[in-house]
């Protein structure tokens, strides 16, 4: 039987749109099988922020950060945690991803027409020592455009090879099944599904046509994660962070349902490190969901006070921005999966940043004049302003004793004290006064303002919390929001996936978050943020070429 490609891509997503046009660039035959329409190209790239970890960028450098491939490497590590026998390929792909990062990353991109917004942001700082978890420098680039704008370059180049005819889409086709010859994968199987005009986001129907099988000398996976599929969520929850929390909301589309995970498994793909996840504690309810249980997570920066679900505040350093799984970790503990910013209006308006690419229309829509009043602090950007007004999970009151009231009211529960809240943001504001202080977080608010990027749009000028010259006073209630896998599937730097005895299993790749964006886990147990997307070009950029190369 003929081919009817050099190699298949399961998945329209960024990783699959990488690979498939490095491998028409080789001048080789491919398809893209998706199980979404074609109006869902990109898949969760498309939503996101566009924020990308690079290294020692001219765009740190023109910000004054002093940055090097030895400092980035340092935190990666710090932050992986790496203690597995399966780190092996994790650990490699984590040194040769710091190394694009710090090197061939921003060229290549920029080559095709990718730019960057200027001042470059700093997630997960930390808090521990240099050899812990967290970003040493502000590393964090957004995408101007945002995540349109970083699947812009790799949809142009699918369409120009697609008009060449070496490229083929094949959306609303399902993959259900590997197909093998003598232990070689040799295609794909699977389902048509009827055509569906949901609009991008939206859940699409599964109602079945059809069915149809591929053939290629190869196989790509690149499939996405299982971040929108909550019962394996719960399935690989990690017991060192006890029970899986009750009440999640999702960060992803319901289309990264992680079926496809399990149907390379079955054609005996190892899958490693499936405990790895990595979830964000700042979730909200979208007052306008796009996809089911839709939740937005909130970038904080590092002012608003935070208490667990009983009134105690989070201990050092968890403070907004520093540690995701410490954060989630230490809430988990509490016994309730929910946990309470304290802020004032002076905080939201400079500091609340909503991660998405729908969230933030003046970076999406590429407009200078719109981005430029993040600097001038007039009053928060309109979709803060609109989760204000309209998020189920936000309290405006004019006291702390009414905003306590109503955040028992909305927890449903009596947990909250007045006068317990009311003492720790006292003392935390009798701090404020001194640029040297004892408090850690007040500290963290003064190290935050040495940076001009922080100082310009990210951190407010510190004030008390209870000064009612800054309110009125906000509360929001923050959920567990599923976004992103970190293990996946066993690879090497050619993306080549290994089977159950350790053998590589021929014709067979995965990139992106389903091969844990590279190795089968190349974050270890923490993200320094950024790396995701970048995690999709590495790998999907290897995969590619790789595949491209072994099928003659
Ligand atoms: C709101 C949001 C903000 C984000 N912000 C950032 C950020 O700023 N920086 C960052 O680095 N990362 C960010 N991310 C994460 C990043 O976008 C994702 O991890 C990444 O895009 C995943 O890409 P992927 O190609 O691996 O998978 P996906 O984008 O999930 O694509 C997989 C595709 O495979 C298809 N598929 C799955 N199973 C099958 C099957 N059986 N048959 C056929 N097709 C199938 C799906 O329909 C989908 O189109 C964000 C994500 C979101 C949702």
């Amino acid at each position: 039987m003929a081919d009817d490609a050099d190699v298949i891509v399961v998945g329209g997503g960024l990783a699959g749109l990488v690979a498939a046009t490095e491998i028409t660039d080789a001048g080789k035959r491919v398809i893209v099988v998706d199980q979404e329409g074609e109006q869902s190209l990109g898949g969760q790239a498309f939503w996101s922020l566009g924020g990308l970890f690079l290294v020692d960028s001219p765009e740190q450098r023109r910000l004054g950060i002093k940055d090097s491939f030895e400092l980035a490497l340092q935190d990666w590590m710090g932050s992986a945690g790496f203690d597995r026998d399966e780190d092996l390929w994790p650990r490699r792909w984590a040194e040769a991803y710091v190394a694009f990062a710090a090197g061939e990353k921003r060229g290549w991109l920029r080559a095709m027409g990718h730019r960057i917004f200027p001042v470059v942001g700093w997630a997960e700082r930390g808090g521990y020592d240099a050899m812990s978890h967290g970003n040493s420098v502000p590393r964090f680039h957004l995408t101007w455009g945002t995540g349109p704008g970083i699947v812009e370059p790799f949809e142009r180049r699918a369409r120009e090879a697609q008009a060449s005819g070496l490229l083929s889409f094949k959306f609303r086709h399902r993959v259900d099944a590997l197909t093998m010859t003598g232990g070689a994968v040799d295609g794909v199987a699977g389902a048509t599904l009827a055509p569906d005009d949901a609009v991008r986001g939206n859940s699409s129907s599964r109602q079945v046509t059809g069915d149809f099988t591929l053939r290629a000398q190869a196989v790509i996976v690149a499939s996405g994660g299982i971040g929108g599929n909550h019962d394996l969520v719960r399935q690989n929850w990690p017991k060192r962070l006890g029970e899986a929390p009750v009440n999640m909301i999702s960060g992803v589309p319901e289309h990264v349902d992680g079926r496809m995970i399990g149907i390379t498994e079955a054609a005996g793909a190892r899958l490693i490190n499936r405990d790895r996840m990595w979830h964000y504690v700042e979730g909200i309810r979208n007052w306008s969901p796009i996809w089911p249980r839709h939740g937005i997570r909130i970038l904080p920066g590092p002012s608003s006070m935070w208490f667990d679900a009983l009134g105690r505040r989070l201990p050092s350093p968890l403070f907004p921005g520093s540690d995701t799984l410490g954060q989630l970790q230490y809430i988990m503990s509490t016994g309730y999966d929910y946990s309470w910013f304290v802020l004032t209006q002076s905080i939201i308006k400079k500091e609340f940043a909503l991660s998405g690419s729908e969230q933030n229309p003046d970076l999406t829509g590429k407009s200078w004049l719109m981005t430029a009043r993040r600097a001038t602090n007039k009053g928060a950007p309109a979709p803060v302003e609109a989760f204000k007004s309209k998020g189920a999970d936000f309290i405006v009151r004019d006291n702390l004793a009414d905003l306590v009231t109503a955040m028992n009211a909305l927890a449903g529960h009596d947990l909250l004290r007045h006068e317990h809240v009311k003492t720790q943001i006292e003392a935390r504001d009798r701090e404020i006064q001194n640029p040297y202080v004892k408090d850690t977080q007040v500290m963290n608010i003064h190290n935050a303002r040495k940076y001009i990027g922080d100082r310009l749009i990210r951190t407010a000028k510190p004030h008390r919390i209870l000064d009612p010259a800054h309110g009125p006073l906000i509360a929001v209630k923050l959920n567990i929001l599923t976004r992103k896998t970190l293990g996946g599937f066993e690879t090497d730097l050619d993306s080549r996936v290994f089977g159950l005895n350790g053998q590589i299993i021929p014709g067979l790749y995965a990139a992106g978050e389903a091969a844990g964006f590279g190795g089968g886990g190349m974050h270890g147990y923490r993200s320094l943020e950024g790396t995701f997307l970048g995690g999709c070009l590495f790998s999907g950029r290897n995969a590619g070429r790789a595949a491209a190369k072994a099928v003659g």
